[in-house]
This record gives structure tokens, C-alpha cells and sequence, in this order.
């Protein structure tokens, strides 16, 4: 399997794009060993597996898509990557992205353009577009990404795949390259919901290296997955369907939420009133953290580094001018600056504020609510190129992924249906370590 896998991705990934790195040797090393000792204990053993750049490998470049991060070669496994070797799942290569997660159509990588599994004219989404490619492509069973403000569950969206955004705390963030450390969660891309119910049974829980991972029991995520909705409680925010959602993307997701009522769930419309500032409380958030984050790659200590400098500082300011992209200087730029100390009360305070305020709107409704369901992103995939130059609307773009990260909450996208031959999200939002929920939900539908 890891053999055809590997052959595959040499044949068709010219098309897609999806991987920056293969790691052939390893691979078919791990896979022998499994073989020759007859283990396959766990279901996910032999199992090939594709890890999006930005989740560290041992011995094995990991550049989050950054030139800054070239050659790269971390002395150390992530979490994630370890329990999934010790499940014997078998990681074939390294997924494309957004330079350091930053972007949603995997246009701002250092290396290469991914293209949509389904036309390759389009976007894949991003910040994990690679991983998303791989899955839908057909070229690996499961994926691993991480979401900061929608880059698992909207590339899974615009790919026709399944994507989970855990609860902030479930999956430990040990190995993960840091871009916002209060919102940054890693999840599995798959084909089904019971497939990613099982990718993230074998991820999740406490884990001593991130003190920000919950000690919680780990349940069955797939413990839920009966089929049955009847008298579930799902709400739909009329904010999810308001101004700049594409008309055919909000009768697909309507006529998706219709379905699950035909099952015999309860549905009502709800309001989340804060929606609307969460794009603008999330860029300052998310850019004040990752200003600080990325203060490491400063040419001393790994990859890339600038040559011809005469003092230190030339070296910090040549190697970060030349080894970062300009979505990432935009935002290391945009975050210093809402710290900075004339700026701290009226930018980052206010958007700390705006937070709260969104996690109140969540925690009234999950008063009454087991679910909250809409659509994944407004569109469906756009042209290669299209939006690229256009910060702005990329940000507004992330409107209906943004407001769960900020609180933390686990989210899922499922397939809906199809805009004009390209696939739309169905996103399921639960409450705070209730994936055995979201999953349920999903699986219904599906
Ligand atoms: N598109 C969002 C951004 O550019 C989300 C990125 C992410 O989740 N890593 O910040």
C-alpha cells in the first residue's frame, strides 16, 4: 500500500501539488518493519498518512511553506506525529500550505501552487490546502492540518472532504509551529466522518509538552455515530446566511440543514450578534501572537540565513527581509504594531473584549442548542490567482470559521452538495469537548 501510494503521488502529484517533501526511504522502511512483524494492531496500522509542513519531523525537512525555513530538518517528532507512528500509520510526505499557516487558498507557499482535488484551475483553500488536495485527490486516506481561523475546515469545504477543528486543548500543539498560540488546533482531513472519528481517537489528549492540552478523558469519537438525530437541537444563525454568503452556497447548506431535520432533528434559527466583528477582533489577535512567534526565525538558529551580513542585526533584518513572504511581513507588521504601546488599548484590548462577547454569543446558545450549523466558508473555490492580491476580502472571507477558534470550540466541515461542479461546506459547531456530537451530526448527514 505505502509502495502504490508513493507511486501514485510520483504520477499525479504534478497536477495537484499537494506535497513540498516525500519521504519514500522512510516510508518503505516503517512499512517493512510493520510488515515483517505481522503487527497490525491498530486500525489505523499501514495506513499511509500525509502531515501538513508545519508539524515537525524528525530528520525530515519541515519549512511551513517559508523559504525563511529552508532545508529545515527538525531533531524532534510533534505529538501528533508520534502517536500516529506508534499506531503504525505510515507518513508519506509533507503537505503544501500557506507560508506559516497565513492565507486560505495555499496561493502564499514559498514552493509551490496546490490546485483543487476537483478543477484544477481553483484554489484548494487554505492554510492546509496540501493536505486537503492529498485526501480528495485520492493520493493519501487521511491527512493531518492545523486551524488557526478556518484552515482545516475550509480547505475540507472547498476539496468535498471532511475536516475537524477540535477543541482548543484536545490534540497537543507540541511540535506544531506556533502561528497563534491561543487558537492554533490540529486536526484529520478524511473522506468520511467515522474516518476522521477514528484519526482523532489516536490523536487526542493531555500531553505534558503543551501545557494548554486538556486532561480530559479522551472518549470514542465514534461512539455516536448511530445515524440517529431525533430530537437534536440544532441552531442556525441568521448571520451564517446574511450579507456576502453566495446565494447557491446558502441554498445548499439550507437544503443540507432541511435534510437533517427530515431526520427528525429540531431545528431553529438563532441570532450570534457578534459575528460581524469577529474578522477584524481575529487579525489583531491572531497577528499580535504570531508577531511574537515568528520572532524565532531570525537566522541564528534554523534554515535559512542571508549571506553578505556584517553585524548581528544586519543578519536578523537581511534574513527576515529575504526568508519571509509578503503575507507574512504584512502580518508580523499589523501585530507589533496593535502591541505596540500607544496602540495596546485601542487594537488588542478592544479585540480581547470583542472575544468575549463572541464566546457569550455561543455559550446563550448552547443553552439551548446541542449543535450549531451553516456554511463553512461563503463561496465555493475561487480561480487560481483571483483574490490573491486582495487582502481584505481574503480576511472577510474566513467570517464563518474566525468566531470558533476565538472561543475555542470544536468544528467540523461535511460535504453539503455542489455549486456549479465545486463542492460546498457543511459546518457543525459543538460545544466545548463535545466532537462526539459534531461527529454524530455529520454522520447523519453524510
Ligand atoms: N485564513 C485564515 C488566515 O489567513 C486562517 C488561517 C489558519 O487557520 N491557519 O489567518
Amino acid at each position: 500500500l505505502t509502495q502504490a501510494t508513493l507511486d501514485n503521488i510520483e504520477k499525479t502529484d504534478d497536477q495537484l501539488n499537494a506535497f513540498i517533501t516525500t519521504n519514500a526511504q522512510e516510508a518503505m522502511k516503517k512499512a517493512s518493519e510493520i510488515d515483517e512483524k505481522g503487527e497490525f494492531t491498530h486500525v489505523l496500522s499501514g495506513l499511509p498518512v500525509a502531515l501538513k509542513d508545519n508539524l515537525s519531523t524528525k530528520g525530515i525537512p519541515t519549512t511551513g511553506a517559508s523559504h525563511i525555513l529552508e532545508g529545515f530538518k527538525p531533531v524532534y517528532d510533534a505529538t501528533v506525529v508520534d502517536k500516529l507512528q506508534n499506531a503504525g500509520a505510515i507518513s508519506v510526505g509533507k503537505a503544501n500550505m500557506d507560508e506559516f499557516a497565513m492565507g486560505g487558498s495555499t496561493e502564499t507557499s514559498y514552493y509551490k501552487q496546490t490546485t483543487n482535488a476537483w478543477d484544477h484551475t481553483k484554489v484548494p483553500g487554505g492554510s492546509s490546502g496540501g493536505s486537503a488536495a492529498a485526501v480528495a485527490g485520492g493520493l493519501v486516506p487521511f491527512a493531518l492540518g492545523s486551524d488557526t481561523g478556518g484552515s482545516i475546515r475550509q480547505p475540507a469545504a472547498f476539496n468535498g472532504i471532511v475536516g475537524l477543528k477540535p477543541t482548543y486543548g484536545r490534540v497537543s500543539r507540541w511540535g506544531l509551529f506556533a502561528m497563534a498560540s491561543s487558537l492554533d488546533q490540529i486536526g484529520p482531513f478524511t473522506r468520511t466522518v467515522k474516518d476522521n472519528a477514528l484519526v482523532l481517537n489516536t490523536i487526542a489528549g493531555f500531553d505534558a509538552k503543551d501545557s494548554t492540552s486538556s486532561n480530559r478523558d479522551v472518549p470514542d469519537f465514534t461512539s455516536k455515530l448511530s445515524g440517529d438525530v431525533k430530537g437534536l437541537k440544532i441552531a442556525v444563525p441568521k448571520e451564517y446566511f446574511g450579507e456576502g454568503i453566495d446565494p447557491k452556497v446558502a441554498a445548499t447548506v439550507k437544503a443540507a440543514i432541511a435534510q437533517l431535520e427530515a431526520l427528525g432533528a429540531i431545528v431553529d434559527e438563532v441570532t450570534l450578534p457578534h459575528t460581524k466583528y469577529g474578522v477584524a477582533a481575529y487579525y489583531i489577535i491572531m497577528s499580535s501572537e504570531a508577531s511574537s512567534n515568528l520572532q524565532r526565525y531570525d537566522g541564528v538558529r534554523y534554515g535559512f540565513r542571508a549571506d553578505n551580513v556584517k553585524t548581528l542585526e544586519d543578519l536578523y533584518v537581511k534574513t527576515r527581509s529575504e526568508g519571509f513572504g509578503d503575507e507574512v511581513k504584512r502580518r508580523i507588521m499589523l501585530g507589533t504594531f496593535s502591541l505596540s504601546a500607544g496602540a495596546y488599548d485601542a487594537f488588542f484590548k478592544k479585540a480581547a473584549k470583542i472575544r468575549t462577547l463572541l464566546i457569550e454569543d455561543f455559550n446563550k446558545v448552547f443553552e439551548d442548542y446541542d449543535v450549531i450549523v451553516g456554511p463553512t466558508a461563503p463561496t465555493v473555490a475561487y480561480g487560481l490567482g483571483e483574490e490573491i492580491d486582495d487582502p481584505t476580502a481574503m480576511y472577510l472571507a474566513d467570517v464563518l470559521t474566525i468566531p470558533v477558534n476565538l472561543a475555542g470550540l470544536p468544528g467540523l466541515s461535511v460535504n453539503a452538495g455542489f455549486v456549479d461542479g465545486l463542492p460546498v461546506g457543511l459546518q457543525i459547531i459543538g460545544k466545548p469537548f463535545d466532537e462526539q456530537t459534531v461527529y454524530q451530526t455529520g454522520f447523519a448527514y453524510e
